[in-house]
Order: structure tokens, then sequence, then C-alpha cells
């Protein structure tokens, strides 16, 4: 199968192992869904680099002439465990609760924050943010199907999943059953119970002091984590759907177990393909808050800890799309300049090349092929960005430079074009061409905004669906704002 343009697209299958041809069940509405944060603190820029492989993917898709829908989960309960707080694990959590804040109002702080991260990173907004405190009665019904079919046992208070009920269970991370980890961050107390390591907790009675905590059929309590995703994948994607992204730190255990108790609970397939971002290191060391380099977008703009330039978080955009999603990244302060540097280079020059008269139509039509082919080729970035600077070596200017920018930038994201137009004096020739934008749009944008900000998220997807519909797209720029943009 060919995507709409003629170019196939690959991508590397954690669950198979292996390159997979793309082909989704409706290449109109390509189906997503991404672990998204845990509201509980900062996202860190590892966090991000995995955020920014399902940006990638969707503006790849939408360049490719595929229509995507992208549900982004966010995990806004959990990990307020005395437990944790005791043993200092979370200073902010506890900061925030000596303040005198709920877990209710800590989640909704953080989850701001972590929307503000995602425009500074120049993200396209998921089409939605399931939280998971509004989506039990789901996860309920999850463990009811799941209790039908016989794979469920309790004990304490605590109901399991029985793993030895999956068929092919450990397939997706290689996992071999007896050998893991008694791996659950949502289960500090009831590991006595299980029959072995691997099961998993479905439901859980809940500490004394815990805020967030329902009634159930097996008493009052929470969800365990993995029931969440699943949850919340089948609810806004169906029991099937095209493609589940995560940090590879979730394939085991956590997408392993979404997997099999989601399709032990529908009879059905849940994702077709799954992709994994590898892990980010700082300076050859795992993050962590004691070593004092677990890294957040501000820590960046503040610049190294002896003191230096700061960066933005489009300089990291960049910097993370010099490898490949699925290679290791060690980040370093003199490769986060250096990336910087390799971004001021390449605006200054297609700054150049647009101000040029038109010139190397043939080398654009060239180097368009050669960028989409390493796009399709698992979202090759550094090849990408490889084709991006050869054409500029090779004389191409004006219109044929503009074009380029434009579609480039629709998938990487590193502001090719607004700053050639902003620092260059190009803004009024780019001002004489810019398209009006019909008034009908226009109302349903400002509609959609209002909606939006009203917490009415069903009603301002369905305006954003209207306006797509009408050949235009709403992107939430740096901002902020809600801006309005031709689809093609
Ligand atoms: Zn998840």
């Amino acid at each position: 199968m060919h995507t709409r343009d003629g170019t196939r697209l690959f991508l590397y299958d954690s669950a198979s192992r292996g390159s997979v041809l793309f082909a989704p069940a409706d290449p109109e509405r390509v189906r997503i869904y991404t672990c998204g944060p845990t509201v509980y603190r900062y996202a860190h820029i590892g966090n991000l680099r995995t955020y920014l492989l399902t940006d990638l993917l969707v503006r790849t898709l939408r360049v490719l002439g595929y229509g995507t829908f992208a549900v982004q989960n966010i995990t806004d309960m959990g990990h307020m465990h005395q437990e944790q707080l005791e043993e200092g694990e979370d200073k902010v959590i506890a900061a925030a609760r000596a303040a005198g804040k709920s877990a209710r109002e800590i989640a909704a702080f953080f989850t701001e924050a972590y929307f503000r991260d995602c425009r500074r990173m120049a993200f396209l907004p998921a089409d939605a943010y399931p939280r998971a405190s509004e989506h039990v009665p789901e996860m309920i019904a999850l463990v009811r199907a799941l209790e039908e079919r016989g794979a469920v046992y309790g004990g304490g208070g605590y109901l399991y999943f029985d793993v030895s009920k999956v068929p092919g269970y450990g397939a997706l991370s290689g996992a071999a059953l007896g050998e893991g980890a008694p791996a659950e961050r949502t289960d500090p107390g009831g590991h006595l119970h299980k029959k072995r390591p691997e099961d998993f907790v479905l439901w859980m009675p809940a500490e004394p002091g815990r805020e967030f905590q329902w009634d159930s059929p097996w008493g009052r309590g929470w969800p365990g984590w993995h029931s969440e995703c699943a949850a919340m994948a089948i609810r806004h994607l169906g029991p099937e759907f095209d493609l589940h992204v995560g940090g590879i730190d979730l394939r085991f255990p956590h997408h392993e177990n979404s997997r099999a108790l989601a399709t032990v609970a529908t009879g059905k397939r849940f994702a077709a393909l799954w992709l994994h971002a590898a892990h980010l290191l700082v300076d050859g060391k795992k993050m962590s808050k004691s070593a004092g380099n677990e890294y957040t977008l501000d820590d960046l703009e503040t610049g190294p800890p002896g003191g230096g330039k700061g960066f933005s978080a489009v300089d990291f955009r960049y910097y993370c799309m010099t490898l490949h999603y699925a290679t290791p990244m060690n980040f370093t302060w003199v490769g986060q300049a250096a990336a910087a540097r390799a971004r001021s280079r390449l605006l200054a020059a297609f700054r150049r090349a647009a101000l040029a008269a038109t010139s190397g139509e043939d080398a654009a039509a060239a180097s368009r092929l050669e960028f989409r082919e390493a796009i399709s080729d698992d979202l090759n970035m550094p090849r990408a960005l490889a084709v991006v600077h050869k054409v500029l070596r090779s004389g191409i200017g004006g219109e044929a430079a503009r074009a380029l920018a434009t579609e480039w930038d629709a998938v990487l994201g590193v502001g090719m074009l607004s700053e050639a137009e902003c620092d260059s004096g190009v803004g009024g020739v780019r001002e004489g061409e810019a398209e009006e934008i019909p008034a009908e749009v226009a109302a349903m944008a400002q509609e959609r905004e209002s909606r939006r900000r009203a917490g009415d998220y069903p009603a301002a997807d369905a305006l954003r669906e209207r306006i797509r519909a009408a050949g235009y797209d709403v992107l939430d720029a740096a901002g902020g704002a809600a801006v309005l943009r031709k689809i093609g």
C-alpha cells in the first residue's frame, strides 16, 4: 500500500521487532494513543523527548496525507502514597501538601505546566487528553469484563489479573514468565496475595487519607495503573487502533499489561503497532532529583549549572531530532549548544535563501522527495535534517526555498518560517501572500477556543473536526493562542 502521495511509510514495531509497512484501518483517521504525563511533578527533558516522538509521528502522517486522531492521557491519580512522601521521593508533593494543597489542585497545576511545556516544544495538541480520574467507570467496566472471563482473583482487598489466562503474554516486551520482578508501582501493600510476579493489581483499597477513591463492586478503592490506560484507550479509540506510543521504560510491565487486559476484556487486538522512544541520559548518567540532573525546560533556559548561555525548548527539540528516536540520547550542554548553533545556521540560511531570487527548482524537487523518504523511513529525522542542510548548499532560492521551508517545518517544527518572517523583514511580502481566513472558519475557531477554555472538550473537538473539514486546522501556538492554518 502507498500513502496518499506515493511514499510508503515504514515504522519499526516494537511488538513484532521488525519494520512494518504502515497500513492503517482508516487513512482519514489514523488512531494513536500515547501514555501521557503523571501530573505531580514537572516534565523533565527525558519525558519531553518521548512526547516528541508522538509529535513527529503525527506531523509526518499529516504531511504524507493521512488524517490523525491522537489521544494522550493525563495520569492525575496515584503516586500519593504516604510511604513515598516519607521517603522524600517527591518533594514537590510534600511541599504542596505542606502548603495545604489537595491532590486535585496539585494535578491541575502540573497539568497546566505540562501543556505550557508542550506549547514551548511546538507539539501539535492531541485531539483528546483524557484524565484518568474522569474514566473510573470505564476502568470498573473493564475489570468486570475480565472477571466474566475468569481472569481475575482477589485477596486482602486487592484484585489481581491472572496473566496465565493470556495466550502469548510476554510477547510484546520479551519478558519471560516467572522471571520478572514483582513490578508494580501502584501496589505497595498487596504483593502477599499475588500468585506470580507478573500478575498485577486491577483494583486496590484506598489507604487512609487518599483523596482519589471510588465505590466499586469490590469495595471503595482505586484502579491499577495498567487498567487506567487500557480503559482510556478503548474508550477514545475503540478496542482496535493503529499506534501505541510511549517511552521504552513503559514497555514492561505497563504496555505488556495494558495489552494483556485489553485483549482479554474485548477479544480484540488493541494496538496494531507499538512505538517506543529510547532513554535520555544526562552526561552519561540516569537523571534523578538527587543527582540534580533531572532537567526541565526552565533549567535549559537558565543554562548550565556553572553559568553560560541558556537554550530554548525548540533548541532542545532540534537537539533531539539529530538522533533517531530509538537511539539512546546522551544530553550534554556542549551537545545542546552545538545543536542550537546548527539550528540558528539553518534558520539564517533559509532566511537568506528566501530573500534571494528564485532558483534551484530541480534541486528542490529532488530534495523534497529525499526528505519524504527520510521521514517515511521510521521517522528518520537525522536523515531529514541532513537533506535540509544539503539543499541549502545547492543554491536554492526565492519561492522554491520558501515552499520547502513551509513543507519541512510542518514536520520539523523548528521555526524555519516564523523566524525567517520576523527577523528578515520578509514579513511584508508574506503578509501580501497571506490567505484570508473565511469568516465562518474564524468564527468556529473562536467558538472552539471558548468551549475549550470552559472545559467542554467534546464540543471543542467537534468544532475542530468541522474546521478541518473546511480545510483548516487550529494549532495552539507558542504564545498559547489558537491560530488557524490551511491544511495541505
Ligand atoms: Zn499508559
